[in-house]
């Protein structure tokens, strides 16, 4: 098929995610089919290392539209979603999780909405099958975020969208390496539309984005998007040497007027203390964006691609170009 022939590409990342894949393509399948359009299911396989593959290859005699890029190793969570949006084809791309988190009965609005005219249709979690703790640090890093950051990247609005043409080929000419998606969509500035959803529990399986990797997204999220930190750094500098002046001025003030040394040494410590607490939470603000800036001058590639199946490769394998 050619890329003018595709109305639309229903692409997502999947890692180990065997139980789930089945059910995610028929559902996908049945939700698209009554569209009438030219479609392609895109996964991309982030170095699976469970039965994944196997089922999903199992399924191509059944489903003509599906293709699968299978990547080296695993990549990560953001650069699989670079992965979907290079190798996507359609005039239309639809992004959603694999797990089944984002209920695939919803892109024909979403689909309807990009053909509409909106360049980004991008949804908003009313609510999210997580824990108390969970939706807590959310709630947090959205706050944190929207406090930061000068334009608005919207409050939990996470990957699943649906774009149009134009607005994957400006996401994909941006040349940063980091990929933090929600973000760089924001930042694209085309016309957008919110759709409110409230997001399924798992399938299957457990979460493959951990706490860890959780909290590097969310810096990600936060650091390569505004440079505030380091001016509050700055200003923190700033004010603590304020009071470190403000110190000196009243040990002499006691020394020369009242003629009594400052009894004890706990005041002497705490300033110490204090001011280097101050200097070393200001270095460690630098050294997350020097490490920022280390990743994007190395300008590695995102991903690697091992290999690419459709519905009219033969059964085995066949190799494929790197990204
Ligand atoms: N995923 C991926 N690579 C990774 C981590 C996750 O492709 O390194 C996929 C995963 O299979 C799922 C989607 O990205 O389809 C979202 O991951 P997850 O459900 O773990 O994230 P959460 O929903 O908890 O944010
Ligand atoms: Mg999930």
């Amino acid at each position: 098929m050619h890329t003018e022939e595709i109305d639309l590409t229903v692409t997502a990342p999947v890692y180990n995610e065997e139980d789930t894949v089945e059910e995610l393509v028929s559902r996908i399948s049945a939700a698209v089919a009554p569209l009438g359009v030219h479609w392609e299911l895109l996964l991309v396989l982030d170095g699976c290392t469970d039965g994944t593959r196997d089922r999903l290859l199992a399924l191509r005699s059944r489903i003509a539209e599906l293709r699968v890029i299978e990547l080296s190793r695993n990549f990560g969570l953001q650069n699989a979603v670079q992965a979907c949006l290079e190798n996507s084809r359609g005039r239309a791309v639809l992004l959603l999780d694999g797990d089944l988190q984002d209920p695939p009965e919803m892109i024909p609005e979403l689909y309807r909405l990009c053909r509409d005219g909106a360049d980004v249709v991008y949804t908003r979690k009313k609510s999210r099958a997580v824990g108390p703790l969970k939706r807590l640090a959310f709630a947090g890093f959205y706050w944190v975020q929207g406090l930061l950051i000068p334009y608005a990247i919207p409050r939990q609005a996470g990957n699943f969208c649906c774009l149009s043409r134009r607005a994957v080929r400006i996401l994909l000419s941006l040349p940063e390496r980091n990929r933090y998606f929600p973000g760089l969509r924001a930042w694209i500035g085309l016309p957008s539309v919110c759709v409110d959803y409230d997001r399924d529990p798992r399938f299957a399986g457990a979460p493959k984005q951990n706490w860890f990797r959780l909290l590097s997204l969310a810096m990600d999220g936060i650091f390569y998007f505004t440079d505030l930190p380091l001016k509050v750094s700055l200003l923190l500098g700033v004010l603590s040497l304020v009071c470190a002046g403000g110190l000196t001025a009243n040990v002499l003030i006691q020394k020369l007027v009242t003629h009594t040394a400052i009894p004890g040494w706990a005041s002497t410590i705490i300033a110490i203390s204090f001011f280097g607490g101050v200097q070393l939470v200001c270095l460690g603000i630098l050294g997350l964006y020097v490490q920022r800036v280390f990743d994007e001058v190395r300008r590695r590639p995102w991903y690697v691609v091992d290999r690419e199946w459709d519905s009219e490769s033969p059964p085995g394998s066949r190799p494929s170009g790197q990204a």
